[in-house]
């Protein structure tokens, strides 16, 4: 039985939600880091969370260097990645620091509800909220999101909840199906968007993360336009003509995961129905991990967010 040090939390775990990310879990390692869960033990600086229902973020920042101090704990270089630099949780039980851990009580408590879905928040979620914070728009904007598996989807009713225009983009019309009914239009990668309609300062992002989609949204940002580019480890890195942004007045910036203080809103959404976790999510047992490791690596998955549970 895993025992917490003082600042820690054994978790149980309720929810672990699946992504691409799991597949970069080094050997030997418990894969996991989106995960939600009851506190069953709670270290000595965190006993206040015992018992309490806890959304996990993978990214666990040390929350004191200059980066954490200007809101950039995702990029902590004392941080780690749940799952990847620390056991995750594809497991019943999970050890992780209790400072970056949402509790889920007061106005974010579950009430009756189902915990499992949440997990969806706990990475897919947080990137796609991050991702809005940082586009900076608002009622009016049109935002362009090209790639609609759970983080597309999640980000598309994220931006129509403020009052965002999104037109989304992608080859799978399956996919193109699961787009909420509200956005503008859900268009294949050939189609053509007129630069009228993506406003004077278009906004695109690319949740794909590979290399043809990350390559197909830089060629479609017209002048002045800004491009998000959601967790896409290095994938970018040698399609960038940096010259060419700049000659043309374009912003490339990346989403690498998100700050802990956003999460109180994004569940709150989630709490006011906003985001449709049900219609995302599947509950798989956890036994059947390595068969969903498997099928992820092959590109099938039975929902946009796989949860295991
Ligand atoms: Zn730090």
């Amino acid at each position: 039985m895993s025992e917490p040090t003082p600042t820690e939390l054994v978790i149980r775990v309720l929810g672990c939600a699946v992504s691409a990310r799991e597949l970069a879990a080094p050997p030997g390692r418990v894969a996991g880091g989106a995960v939600i869960g009851e506190v069953v033990r709670a270290g000595a600086e965190a006993a206040e969370l015992a018992g309490a229902t806890v959304l996990v973020p993978p990214w666990l920042a040390c929350f004191e260097c200059d980066l954490c101090r200007r809101g950039r704990g995702v990029v902590c270089p004392r941080g780690g990645e749940l799952g990847i630099d620390r056991d995750g949780g594809f497991a019943a039980e999970v050890v992780v620091p209790a400072r970056p851990v949402l509790p889920l009580s007061g106005a974010l408590a579950l009430g009756e509800r189902a915990a499992w879905p949440l997990a969806a928040l706990a990475r897919h979620g947080a990137l796609a909220y991050a991702t809005y914070a940082r586009l900076g728009v608002g009622p009016g904007d049109t935002v362009v999101v090209r790639g609609l598996g759970g983080v597309g989807l999640l980000l598309c009713e994220i931006l129509l909840s403020k009052g965002v225009g999104v037109i989304a983009v992608d080859d799978d019309a399956a996919a193109r199906a699961r787009a909420p009914a509200q956005i503008k239009r859900a268009v294949s990668c050939e189609d053509e968007l007129p630069a009228a309609e993506l406003g004077a300062l278009a906004r695109v992002v690319d949740t794909t993360g590979s290399p043809a989609g990350i390559a197909a949204a830089l060629a479609m940002l017209p002048v002045a336009g800004t491009l998000a580019l959601v967790d896409p480890g290095r994938a970018g890195a040698a399609l960038i003509d940096v010259g060419a942004l700049a000659a043309r007045d374009q912003t490339v910036f990346g989403v690498a995961g998100c700050h802990p203080d956003l999460y109180p809103e994004l569940v709150a959404l989630a709490l006011r129905g906003d985001l449709a976790l049900e219609a995302l999510t599947c509950a798989v047992p956890r036994a059947e991990a390595p068969a969903l490791l498997e099928a992820l690596r092959a590109g099938r998955v039975p929902a946009p967010i796989p949860i295991l549970v």
